[in-house]
């Protein structure tokens, strides 16, 4: 059976190689663009400890994991308050109510503060570079599962070119967008890790399951997890996959092998979990779990958790699509990123 064997049966596969591997490089930001972020960083910063003198302000998400894409001009920061405890989420909206006016008072565009949100959230716009920016507070799960995200990036060089194309074509198929009902960014990163901790030759461990080097208590949950890279760096090295044949991979996975009825991924565990275990196995509310991603520390967490059926059967089709394309068109690549 073909499309079950797991290898991508095409003679062109060193020519698509090299297509993909140009087309990732494209996609990571310049220098120019990196400063262009830091210093906007920068200004946040300074707005926000003149109005909060003892609070440190932190830089997360994309632009701080080594995970950003060009031309998505998309900042997160997280301000840190001392006195704001962890599930304090009614605190942390007053915060963002104050900050949501202090951002309208510097100038900042289209200010929009969600006191309310599960995360409140202020979201603005830096008008001089059009960059487009979210503060939260006391975010610090989201803090450290950057450094997680950044510990396997430094640990295998051939993550970022993936999450870089896996993340292009989302966007590009209009499959990234959890307010939606498809998968946020972050999700789509946590996929390409697990895909990487799960080949037959694993091409990243699970930083988890090893004697932790790294401890934070985070409310009622406890992040522990290697983060010696120095000494992983080399754990990739039997697996010698190209770029194209793990982005072949990913979607036949998605599209052929994930057992959607049973399966949760884990990058904690580096392998695959069965709902039962996590008690994902029916309707909850607006949970789902037709998608089940285990956040690395929010262990309740379902990433998926915003997938309904109807996008469900969007994400599998734009799946199946992708591998289809890779295995059978001679030159798949203006298809696979085609907009749709
Ligand atoms: P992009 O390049 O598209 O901005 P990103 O990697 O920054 O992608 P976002 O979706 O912007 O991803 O999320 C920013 C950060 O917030 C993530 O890196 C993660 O640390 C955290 N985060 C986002 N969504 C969640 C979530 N649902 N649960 C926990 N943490 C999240
Ligand atoms: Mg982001």
């Amino acid at each position: 059976d073909r499309q079950h064997d797991g290898r991508l049966p095409k003679a062109s596969m060193r020519q698509l190689d090299a297509a993909l591997a140009m087309l990732a490089d494209s996609l990571m930001p310049t220098q120019e663009e990196k400063a262009a972020q830091l210093q906007a960083f920068e200004a946040i910063r300074s707005l926000l400890t003149a109005r909060y003198p003892g609070a440190r302000v932190h830089l997360f998400g994309s632009v701080a994991n080594g995970l950003s894409v060009r031309h998505n001009n998309d900042l997160d920061v997280c301000l840190e308050l001392g006195e704001i405890t962890a599930d304090d989420t009614a605190g942390k909206g007053e915060v963002a109510v104050v900050v949501g006016e202090l951002m309208e008072a510097a100038g900042m565009s289209d200010v929009l503060t969600l006191p309310k949100a599960r995360v409140p959230v202020v979201k603005f716009v830096v008008p001089r570079t059009g960059t487009k920016v979210d503060v939260t507070v006391n975010n610090l799960l989201a803090c450290i599962n950057t450094k997680l995200l950044a510990d396997y990036c430094a640990i295998e060089p051939r993550l970022a070119p993936l999450v870089a194309l896996v993340k292009h074509w989302a966007k590009q198929r209009a499959v990234n967008d959890p307010y939606r009902g498809t998968l946020s960014s972050y999700c789509y990163v946590l996929m390409c890790i697990f895909l990487l901790q799960t080949r037959p030759v694993p091409a990243l461990p699970a930083l988890q399951q090893l004697p932790p080097t790294f401890r934070r208590t985070v409310g009622q949950w406890t992040c522990e997890f290697c983060d010696e890279v120095e000494s992983l760096r080399g754990f990739g090295a039997a697996n010698n996959e190209s770029l194209a044949e793990l982005v072949w991979a990913f979607f036949e996975y998605w599209a052929w092998r994930h057992n959607y009825s049973h399966d949760v991924i884990s990058i904690r565990r580096g392998a695959c979990m069965h709902k039962d275990e996590k008690d994902w196995t029916r309707r909850i509310g607006n949970e789902r779990h037709l998608v089940c991603i285990e956040d690395p520390f929010e262990l309740t967490h379902d990433l998926g958790r915003t997938v309904d059926r109807q996008t469900r059967a969007v994400l599998h089709k734009e799946f199946t699509r992708a591998a289809t394309l890779l295995r059978d068109a001679e030159d798949p690549l203006d298809a696979l990123f085609a907009p749709y």
